[in-house]
């Protein structure tokens, strides 16, 4: 990984500050899910280096926010065309550092090549609207400001897309950005900024306008507590998304939380199996059920319940699990020991609720697998309302539900859950289908007809409700949250007729 600058991982690289260093004695070693090879080691940010990055995120903004939108978009044009430069190298690394496939490794990179561009068209469309004013000679409108400091919290699972889909995003919009990607994948963060430094360096900007900083909860709760950031976009589990959310309310700052989802297909009687089945595979094991938008249950009208369990039964002893820069290999290993142990406990606990394990469930042994991460995706029967289908485990378990009669029934359990991310329905039948996406169907903020739960294109918002959190970002507006709308009324009368006729006379 040379070529991506993290060889001198010893001291992270954040805005400029070398911070940490050989004094550090905090430092953490990243190992690779998928062999348990040391990737690199990386200094843990202290409350002196957080004070330091806000600081020179602070003062880029002063520059930042003068540079033209369409100036900035051009920054962003060249960092896309940078990781355009370094797609395979950053793609290999996102692969061997979470351990998803290589292909969701360079696809991963892709999204970002794929949101710079979004983004600089952006830059030259953040327009806001016109109004009539209610006063003769007067003038409305509203304009779309810069916000500021952006704080970002990242996952494991997407490393580096989400930074990319609230970065790019935020450039354009004139803000800077402290990026704190999860502990367990700061590799890929460090390669990533070392990617953006060069650019911004070409271009004579200073490099606290994308800053990093490397650090486990503590840092991710001071930015949600800190004043002079005030927006903070987190991405993670609904437990983080809480505390995040409850302080920065607390400060009444803005928050974008993209958090849990517990992701259904609904397979109606009149349902395409042929392109449903692969919809549902890659759903269920793709990323080996670590992915945001994974399908955690699938809600199969009675008629043809066995018939679908009958062929998933089939397809998934077949599954390719094994080293994610192999070739062939579709299913790789969980992120670490903690997620298998949530795995296993989870299979344990909805057994106990009276749950039917059909297939798989296994921790692999063997010298291929000897990392302890690899585990045989499972299929299990089950209720919508045990308590383990109502959680998200983060894990390769697809729930097996059935309904009767109308589809109605179907979405009232995909409803069923406190979390409302993805949901999908397999139907050719219009009116089903309809009925799925009304003000009556699924209440997610995701919702397919004939595509699975998994993935999403950069264009759309991107988000989901209730636990899920809330938040929309990447395409369509989401570029408003971060900026602060401001509303400008004119006078050019040579009178002061106040609104709605109120007269003051002084
Ligand atoms: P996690 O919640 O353990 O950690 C996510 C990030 O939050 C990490 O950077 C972590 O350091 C930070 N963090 C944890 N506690 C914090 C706190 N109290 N204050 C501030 N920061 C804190 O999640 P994870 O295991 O890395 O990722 C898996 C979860 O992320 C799953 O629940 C998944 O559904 C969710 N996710 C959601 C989306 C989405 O867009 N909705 C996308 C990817 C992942």
């Amino acid at each position: 990984m040379r070529e991506l600058g993290i060889q001198d991982h010893n001291a992270a690289w954040s805005t400029g500050l070398e911070w940490g260093g050989a004094d550090n004695k905090n430092t953490r070693t990243i190992h690779s899910p998928a062999d348990g090879q040391v990737i690199g080691t990386v200094a843990m940010a202290t409350a002196e280096d957080y004070e330091a990055v806000v600081a020179k995120a602070q003062e880029a903004f002063k520059t930042w926010r003068t540079v033209p939108a369409p100036k900035r978009g051009e920054i962003v044009r060249q960092i896309g065309n940078k990781l355009r430069d370094y797609k395979d190298a950053l793609g290999k690394l996102v692969s061997y550092e979470m351990g998803k496939i290589l292909q969701e490794g360079l696809g991963e990179v892709q999204e970002m090549i794929d949101i710079c561009d979004f983004a600089v068209g952006l830059s030259r469309q953040l327009h806001g609207l016109t109004m009539h004013s209610e006063r003769p000679a007067h003038r409305m409108y509203e304009q779309y400001h810069p916000l500021g400091v952006v704080g970002i919290i990242s996952a494991f699972n997407f490393p580096v897309a989400v930074w990319s889909w609230n970065a790019m995003l935020a450039a354009v919009c004139g803000d800077t950005c402290i990026w704190k990607p999860s502990e367990k994948t700061p590799l890929t963060g460090v390669a990533v900024q070392h990617i953006i430094k060069d650019v911004l360096k070409d271009n004579d900007l200073p490099e606290g306008i994308f800053n990093l900083i490397i650090g486990d909860a503590e840092i991710g709760a001071k930015m949600a507590a800190d004043g002079r950031v005030p927006l903070v976009s987190a991405t993670g589990s609904t437990r983080m998304g809480k505390k995040v959310g409850e302080a920065v309310g607390a400060r009444l700052g803005k928050s974008l939380l993209e958090l849990g989802g517990n992701n259904a297909i609904i397979l109606t009687e009149h349902a395409d199996l042929g392109i449903a089945l692969p919809g549902i595979v890659f759903g269920a094991v793709g990323t080996c059920g670590q992915r945001c938008t994974s399908t955690r249950r699938l809600i199969i009208h009675d008629s043809i319940y066995d018939d679908v369990k009958a062929r998933l039964l089939k397809i998934y002893p077949n599954l390719p699990i094994g080293h994610p820069l192999q070739d062939g290999t579709l299913v790789g290993p969980l992120i670490d020991q903690d997620s298998v142990n949530g795995f296993k406990s989870a299979l344990a606990a909805v057994q106990k609720e009276g749950g039917k394990l059909l297939i798989g469930g296994e921790v692999l042994e063997g010298d291929k697998y000897a990392t302890g991460t690899y585990v045989t995706p499972a299929i299990v029967e089950a209720q919508n309302e045990y308590a383990t289908v109502q959680d998200e485990t983060f894990a390769p378990i697809l729930y097996l539900i059935k309904y009767s009669g109308e589809v109605t029934a179907a979405i009232d359990l995909q409803n069923g859950v406190r979390q409302g991310l993805s949901s999908s329905i397999f139907t050719l039948n219009m009116r089903e289908a309809e009925t799925f996406l009304s003000y009556g169907g699924s209440d997610c903020g995701i919702a397919n007809v004939n595509i699975g739960t998994s993935g999403a294109e950069i264009g759309g918002a991107f988000g989901g409700e209730k636990e899920t959190g809330g938040g929309r970002e990447s395409g369509s507006d989401a570029w408003k949250v971060y900026m602060r709308r401001q509303t400008n009324t004119i006078n050019y009368s040579t009178t002061l007729p106040l609104a709605q006729g109120i007269k003051f006379d002084v």
